[in-house]
């Protein structure tokens, strides 16, 4: 690991301050992602700027009767909390689906969306990937891809995003709010917080340099049985091969994101319209334009049969 300076930051706007103040500083929640990555030499800030006593971990109702969950909000304590479980069911059982109980407690609501790709090659620093080091090529093509993407790749990269907590905010239409280095503030929609890879797939969302996530807010409950079905190598402990995120209202209309297939969580709206008459168009819908790798061209049915058996559940 390389030596860094710290400081814990005094207020939300002395944090942003301070990235903008120094380009080669990360602020650090959980530490949960960024630790390892900086022990692996993956990311080497020269600052970290603690953001844990901002008080940013409460959840409260919103005007509207939506949700405001703070940047800081460890996963645990939003997985149980009540208004969580009793109207935002697909949050909780995708945070619980996640890592382990031990790092639930550290992980937090803004660390989670910001976690980078568990693609190997990102994290195996004797090989070309064009995320760690941009322009050096990118090594799952051709080579060991069968977690990677299937929709949204470019020719520069195919990795995935690995957060099973942002397909449920995903699906819930949730907002991103910030703060800039400038001190003004902007809410981001979910749908344009993370981006695909295109020529520059080390840019992960839209947060500009230094710009800091104070909390993400969800708007009122919309009812329906939510569901949250993530297939994996091994029942726990391990990341979604594919993972589907659904509310299914009565009438079996509903919205459905899906993760484990792109570079960021995946959701196409207009598929939706095809819910009520089952799994195969709507699955067909969600992956239009798929490019698949020969190793993992199996994501493509197992995306059909996972949302099948997510509607059937919704059935009862
Ligand atoms: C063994 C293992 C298994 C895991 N399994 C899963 C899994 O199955 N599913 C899953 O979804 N996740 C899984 N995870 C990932 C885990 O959920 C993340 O590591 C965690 O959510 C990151 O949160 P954090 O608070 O620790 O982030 P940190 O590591 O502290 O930070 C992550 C990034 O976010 C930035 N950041 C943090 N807070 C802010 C803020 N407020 N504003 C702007 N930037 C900020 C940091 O600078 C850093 O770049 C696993 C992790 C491990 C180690
Ligand atoms: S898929 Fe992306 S993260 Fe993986 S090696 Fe290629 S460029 Fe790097």
């Amino acid at each position: 690991m390389r030596a860094f300076t710290y400081e814990r930051a005094s207020s939300v706007e002395a944090a942003a301050g301070a990235a903008a103040s120094n380009r080669n500083a990360k602020f650090i929640a959980g530490g949960t992602n960024l630790l390892d990555l900086m022990k692996l030499e993956i990311e080497t800030p020269t600052h970290l700027i603690d953001v844990n006593g901002l008080g940013l971990d409460q959840i409260e109702a919103t005007q509207d009767g939506g949700l405001r969950i703070g940047a800081l909000v460890r996963n645990t304590d939003l997985a149980a909390h009540t208004t969580v479980r009793r109207d935002y069911g697909l949050l909780s059982r995708a945070l619980v689906a996640g890592a382990s109980g031990q790092l639930r407690n550290k992980a937090t609501t803004a660390g989670n969306l910001l976690q980078r790709t568990r693609c190997p090659y990102f994290y195996d620093t004797n090989q070309p990937c064009n995320k760690r080091q941009p322009g050096s090529g990118c090594s799952a093509i051709g080579g060991f891809s069968r977690q990677h993407a299937v929709v949204g790749v470019s020719d520069a990269c195919i990795a995935t995003h690995p957060s099973d907590m942002a397909i449920a905010m995903r699906a819930l239409d949730a907002t991103v709010e910030t703060v800039k280095a400038d001190a003004s503030r902007r809410s981001i929609p979910i749908a344009d917080f993370h981006r695909l890879p295109g020529d520059t797939p080390h840019i992960e969302t839209a947060l500009e340099p230094g710009e800091f996530i104070t909390a993400v807010v969800l708007p009122p409950p919309i009812g329906g049985k939510h569901i949250y079905k993530k297939v994996r190598d091994r029942a726990s402990y391990a990341f979604a091969l594919i993972s589907v995120g659904a509310v299914i209202q009565p009438d079996g209309t509903g919205r459905v994101a899906v993760g484990g297939v792109a570079h960021k969580p995946w959701r196409v709206e207009a598929a939706e319209a095809d819910l009520p008459k089952g799994a195969r168009g709507a699955a067909q819908h969600i992956l239009a334009g798929a490019r698949p790798t020969e190793e993992n061209r199996f994501k493509v049915e197992l995306v059909q049969r996972t949302l099948g058996a997510v509607l059937s559940e919704a059935r009862g």
